[in-house]
């Protein structure tokens, strides 16, 4: 099995995580109504999803 030769130093690891930071989070335009939503959820703007209204946002 390949062992590391040295232990990685706390600045290296960090160094090599600088780059991790995911930017922005985890939010997509909703193809209906352009508004930002989650990625898997119910548009909150509109109420789409799969490009059909499933809630009504103005009733929920
Ligand atoms: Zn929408």
């Amino acid at each position: 099995m390949a062992v590391p030769k040295s232990k990685t130093s706390k600045s290296r690891r960090n160094m090599r995580r600088s780059h991790h930071a995911v930017k922005n989070g985890p939010y997509n335009e909703c193809p209906n109504c352009g508004e930002l939503k989650r990625p898997h959820h119910v548009c909150a703007h509109c109420g789409h999803y799969d490009n059909r209204e499933v809630v009504n946002p103005e009733a929920a």
